[in-house]
């Protein structure tokens, strides 16, 4: 009798239950099994500071797919609370051990996926482990923090890190009503995006009563006489709390990679190619653990998000059962990523300016742009004002990345220029997007093809533009055209007010031998008065995002 192919699959939550549920749509003639270590298959982390927060009121709603389904379903086993061990590669077998048992046994394997994910970074400062410093990871964390949040009768919060799920954390911890604070030791929460961006939502966690400890590392956790939390930072402060969450990133789980002699890359991922098979031909790799390219710079990196892991887990699946044209390979990830933070949105994808510095020639000179439109037509009620940030290459108009936040609207646009990216789009595709369009949705100009049309004004030389932060002459001339009222409002102590509407009758008084730098609020208006000011011969640069931006840029920029 034929044997069947036997695949086994380490770990089993997104990118390891994602391969075994396609392997089997793909083959009936598989013997598929997967190892868990925890209880749980196939659960929703990304859903677990919304259980904390109570938005999640079941923790059964967190289980995307059970052992039983699996098996009724698909006819694959799941072992859970089986820890796999080690891999010998030469032999195609593991070594699995029953935690609940202790019995330790081999497997033997035609393909080995290692989707063993990531674990939160727990540095060795001291005091790391004392009770009531928790990470969030696993439904058991959940339930320990929840118990903690009850038994401690819990009012004050401290979330060290303010990346995603920092945040996302001190959104739900808000929601219980408790004094929330962040520690963050980048000089800006959500190092996804560029700390212009971040600053918006520093005024809004802010708005919110969270307080910021920006800049701040922690260098210990310690108990006090009322039994309370120190969290002591080396700013000299000391925050006295009832609970932490410790969010400061994390690492890919690699051990068993490392002991099976696999190739590490140099972020510390295992390396993978675009079937995403490591240097073992009978051994992938998926999910936070594998390092793969990013699609716009084509090195190597880390995006531990659950639709890569998700995608790749697929197309390992596909790989191992055997291709059918057109080849379905990996094409890398750009960091599409979107986090809410209490009614405020944050959504990035593709390079962020920080990280192009550290790519130099090799993706070629860039420009960006700011703007500011409404995430559906003005006249509609309810329009909120969006800022959407796009960076592209100035040669040839690629689009390398984009970030938008505010309250509505913000992940339908960088959603669409994520797949712009991927499909090495210009700007002068975004400019000619057809997108959908009805007041309470959007704009018949939406904001991709008013940022594609921004950008593709300076491209064809029909703007020229620059920003605040290199508004270092203060001998510069700058002139601003928004109304007087607004202009008495708040102003650059030596910017000329000339409302836009007036600007044609006032040019006598403009320098014709130095360059002037036009702003409004939000950068339109100072456009049409840049494109008056060029045609009657004067030296003119637009400043993009406008008004609106100086603070955020003047404020953090001079961070980097
Ligand atoms: P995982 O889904 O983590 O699965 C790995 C599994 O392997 C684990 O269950 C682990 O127990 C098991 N395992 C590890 N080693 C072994 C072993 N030796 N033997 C047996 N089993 C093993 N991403 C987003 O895109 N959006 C979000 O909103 C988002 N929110 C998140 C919120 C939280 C709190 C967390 C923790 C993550 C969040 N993520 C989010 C990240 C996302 O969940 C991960 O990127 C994704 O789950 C990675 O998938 P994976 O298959 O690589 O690893």
């Amino acid at each position: 009798m034929k044997k069947n192919k036997r695949l086994l699959i380490v770990g089993g939550v997104a990118g390891g239950a994602s391969c075994a549920a396609r392997a089997r749509r793909l083959s009936e003639e598989m013997d598929i099994i997967v190892f868990e270590r925890s209880e749980f298959v196939s659960f929703a982390n990304c859903g677990l500071p919304y259980y904390v927060g109570r938005v999640i009121k079941v923790e059964d709603e967190l289980l995307v797919a059970t052992p039983e389904l699996f098996r009724d379903r698909f006819n694959i086993e799941v072992r859970t609370e089986t820890f796999v061990r080690r891999v010998f590669p030469a032999l195609r077998e593991v070594e699995a051990e029953d935690l609940k048992t202790g019995r330790r046994y081999r497997e033997s394997y035609d393909a080995l996926v290692l989707a063993p994910g990531s674990t939160p970074l727990k540095p060795t400062i001291p005091g790391i482990d004392l009770p009531g410093v928790h990470t969030l990871w696993t439904i058991p964390d959940s339930r320990r923090i929840m118990s903690w949040i009850r038994d401690a009768a819990v009012s004050r919060a401290v979330v060290v890190g303010g990346g995603f799920i920092g945040l996302e954390m001190a959104e739900n911890l808000k929601h219980l009503d408790m004094d929330v604070r962040i520690v963050e030791m980048q000089p800006q929460v959500m190092p996804a995006v560029d700390p212009e961006i971040a600053s918006f939502i520093h005024d809004h966690l802010m708005s919110r009563g969270i307080t910021l400890h920006l800049e701040s590392a922690v260098t210990a956790f310690e108990k006090n006489s009322t039994d309370a939390i120190v969290v002591k930072l080396n700013t000299g402060l000391a925050l006295e709390t009832d609970m932490v969450i410790f969010a400061a990133g994390v690492r890919p789980r690699t051990e068993l990679a490392v002991d099976a002699g696999l190739t590490i890359g140099e972020f510390g991922g295992i390396l993978v190619d675009e079937r995403m098979q490591t240097c073992d031909r009978h051994i992938w790799a998926v999910g936070d653990a594998a390092e793969v390219r990013n699609v716009i710079t084509g090195r190597s990196c880390m995006v531990p998000l659950a639709g890569p892991a998700n995608r790749q887990g697929r197309i390992a699946a596909d790989s191992i059962v055997g291709q059918v044209p057109p080849a379905h390979v990996f094409r890398g990830v750009q960091a599409t990523a979107v986090c809410g933070i209490l009614g405020l949105t944050v959504a990035t994808t593709g390079l962020n300016e920080k990280s192009l510095s550290g790519f130099g020639e090799s993706i070629g000179p860039y420009e960006k742009v700011y703007l500011h439109p409404d995430h559906h037509a003005g006249y509609y009620p309810d329009a909120k004002t969006l800022t959407l940030k796009l960076i592209f290459n100035t040669k040839t108009g690629r689009v390398l990345g984009a970030q938008a936040v505010g309250e509505a609207g913000v992940e339908k646009r960088i959603d669409v220029i994520s797949m712009a990216i991927q499909r090495k789009a210009t700007v002068f595709d975004l400019e000619e997007a057809e997108l959908c369009y009805a007041p309470q949705y959007g704009s018949a100009k939406d904001p991709v093809n008013l940022a594609g049309m921004i950008a593709a004004n300076i491209m064809r030389g029909h703007a020229r533009i620059d920003h605040w932060e290199n508004l270092t002459d203060p001998g510069t001339f700058i002139l601003d055209v928004r109304d007087i009222e607004e202009y008495r409002q708040g102003h650059l102590e030596n910017a000329v007010n000339i409302p836009l509407e007036d600007l044609r009758e006032c040019l006598e008084e403009l320098p014709r031998d130095r360059e002037i730098w036009v702003h409004c609020y939000v950068g339109q208006r100072s456009y049409f008065a840049a494109r008056i000011l060029r045609q009657h011969g004067f030296k003119v640069k637009n400043i993009s995002g406008g008004y609106l931006m100086y603070d955020p840029v003047k404020r953090y920029k001079r961070n980097y």
